[in-house]
């Protein structure tokens, strides 16, 4: 065979590594689910190639993932018979980082472990959490479709170094043998192993087995029988009835597809059959936003499936990016089997399924809302800045957007963004005819508005804007209830009917007065501004600027210049 070869892992490995067993002791028991889930997905890709070259199952086809221990030699070993690693595909995948975001990630670490451990979560801690218990891991593979004398085994301390070497191998697919630290012979027991793969992977839809184990009077314990068994259910968890599923069943679920270590805030899980398309969706709303929820490109959230194989990751054609919050699964009966993202794009079954999905997303919304207020306010808290961009994004389900937005106002208690539309309009003051609101790049900017005075003497509630999608929003959100949405800081400012006979007039004599004056800083700022006119809506400050009617405000001047137009 190949001579022996050392190699260093990747800075970032190392890294990872590092703080992986300094931050994830206290969620050690995840280990199991990652080698079970990295076995699941070999099995998978084995399942798809196969599609189009059935010569690769061999004489093996049935696809499975077995879990043993060995208590003298203090390991544990999880094998499947799936796609397998060539000795290029080891040092590649099992040296390095290659996943997207990696740079942006390590420039979220603050040292601090328990906000660290969140985050490297959240990141995908997969096949380097075998270090967390091992002092030592040894892979052996073998890939589908290369001759037994191609095999690999790898093996590695998890100090900064790997090494490589030939290996003989007959059968196809993985085995990796994970030598036990000191401290772990805890996990030297079929009860135990059992129960954490109950827990975490109860969902997987192949069948994972252990040795069946028997009382033995002699040996005074549990001794194997030599015969396999399933441990799980091996059925899809998305694809079984709602009734047979626990909560901790979705939670958990949860957990291994979105990497998050905590319970997701909500969760709808529907068959949709007859109309355009069949297909199943299981979709989750997160308690907490991801570190990069900014971005628009990264949508990591849905898993696309069809008939219970799994296709591909991160399925952004099934969800609009301002719904990128959104994790879960969809299991097509319809699509081909062979869909690429081309395909995905231009496809109408997956338009419908989109447009679906988001329909049942926003009732999930609509229901927490109505039913669960502190729910929904950390649902707001999280992510509300991303669903106002729907305003533009999805002009077919506006208006119940609209209806979800959350703004802070005059009359809310501080920051918190608390006040819907609707229960603005129910406070709405007779002879009000608008909704009033006021835009500025911070919180406290809007809330000491000198264009708010007017508003405050007359006790007329306005909504305080400073996100920074809110003044693209607004250019999508004219109107809620036949209301019309004026910005205090815009033309004229026409208070309608809530002007009255002695504002007017007040208005009228003033302006006599003032024409000197106006004239004057007219003359003065003459390049600067278009006109200079005496208004009724300020009461301590003496002067301030507004925006054209039909200009764009100052604040989206500012935004504007900032981003360098
Ligand atoms: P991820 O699963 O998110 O890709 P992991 O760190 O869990 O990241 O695994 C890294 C890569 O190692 C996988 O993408 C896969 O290419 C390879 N790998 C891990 N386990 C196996 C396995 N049992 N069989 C084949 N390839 C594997
Ligand atoms: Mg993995």
């Amino acid at each position: 065979g190949a001579m022996k070869e050392t190699m260093g892992f990747q800075t970032e490995v190392k890294q990872l590594l590092h703080l992986m067993i300094h931050s994830l002791y206290s969620n050690k028991e995840i280990f199991l689910r990652e080698l079970v889930s990295n076995a699941s997905d070999a099995c998978d890709k084995l399942r798809f190639e196969a599609i189009n070259n059935a010569g690769l199952f061999e004489s093996d086809s049935e696809l499975k993932i077995r879990v043993s221990f060995d208590k003298e030699a203090r390991t544990i070993t999880i094998e499947d018979n799936g796609i397998g690693l060539s000795r290029e595909d080891a040092i590649e995948h099992l040296g390095t980082i290659a996943k997207s975001g990696t740079k942006e990630f390590f420039g979220k670490l603050s040292g601090d472990q328990q906000k660290d451990a969140a985050l490297i979560g959240q990141f995908g801690v997969g096949f380097y959490s075998a270090f967390i218990v091992a002092d030592k891991v040894t892979v052996r593979s073998r890939k589908a479709g290369l001759p037994a004398a191609q095999g690999m085994e790898w093996e590695s301390k998890g100090d900064g170094e790997f090494s490589v070497e030939a290996l003989e191998k007959a059968d196809r697919g993985t085995q990796i043998i994970l030598h036990l630290k000191a401290d772990e012979e805890e996990l030297l027991s079929g009860w135990k192993l059992k129960s954490i793969l109950t827990k975490y992977s109860d969902h997987i839809s192949l069948p994972i087995q252990m040795l069946k184990e028997e009382w033995d009077e002699e040996a005074g314990g549990m001794k194997a029988t030599g015969e396999w068994e399933n441990v799980n259910k091996a059925n899809a968890l998305w694809a079984r009835a709602k009734s047979d599923i626990t909560p901790e069943q979705y939670n958990e679920f949860y957990k291994t597809i979105s990497f998050d270590f905590a319970d997701p805030l909500a969760y709808t899980h529907n068959r949709v059959e007859g109309g355009r398309s069949e297909y199943t969706s299981l979709l989750y709303v997160p308690a907490k936003a991801p570190y990069d929820l900014w971005d628009r490109n990264q949508q990591k959230g849905i898993k696309l499936y069809v008939k219970r194989v799994f296709i591909m990751d991160d399925a952004e054609q099934l969800m609009p990016p301002y719904m990128r919050f959104v994790k879960g699964v969809i299991d097509s009966a319809d699509l081909p089997l062979n869909v690429s993202r081309e395909i995905l794009q231009e496809s109408r079954d997956v338009k419908a399924i989109r447009e679906g999905s988001v329909k049942k997303v926003l009732g999930l919304l609509e229901d927490m809302a109505a039913n669960e207020a502190e729910k929904y306010a950390s649902f707001w808290a999280e992510f509300g800045q991303v669903l106002k961009e729907g305003m533009g994004d999805d002009p077919a389900n506006k208006e119940r957007i609209a209806k979800l937005l959350r703004f802070a106002s005059t009359q809310s208690e501080g920051e918190a963004q608390t006040v819907s539309l609707a229960d603005y309009v129910a406070r709405m003051k007779e002879g009000q005819e608008k909704i009033y609101y006021v835009t500025a790049d911070t919180y406290a900017a809007a809330k000491y508005s000198p264009h708010l005075e007017v508003f405050k003497k007359k006790g007329v509630e306005v909504l305080l804007l400073s996100d920074r999608v809110d003044e693209w929003m607004l250019s999508y959100l004219q109107d809620f209830e036949g209301k019309e949405l004026q910005s205090c800081a815009k033309g004229g400012l026409d208070l309608g009917a809530l002007e009255d006979e002695n504002d007017k007039e007040t208005k009228k004599k003033v302006e006599d007065e003032f024409k000197d004056v106006l004239k004057k800083v007219e003359d003065l700022l003459k390049d600067r501004i278009k006109e200079a006119r005496v208004t009724l809506r300020l009461t301590d400050s003496p002067a301030c600027i507004v925006a054209d009617e039909m200009g764009m405000s100052e604040h989206l001047k500012r935004m504007l210049k900032q981003a360098g137009q």
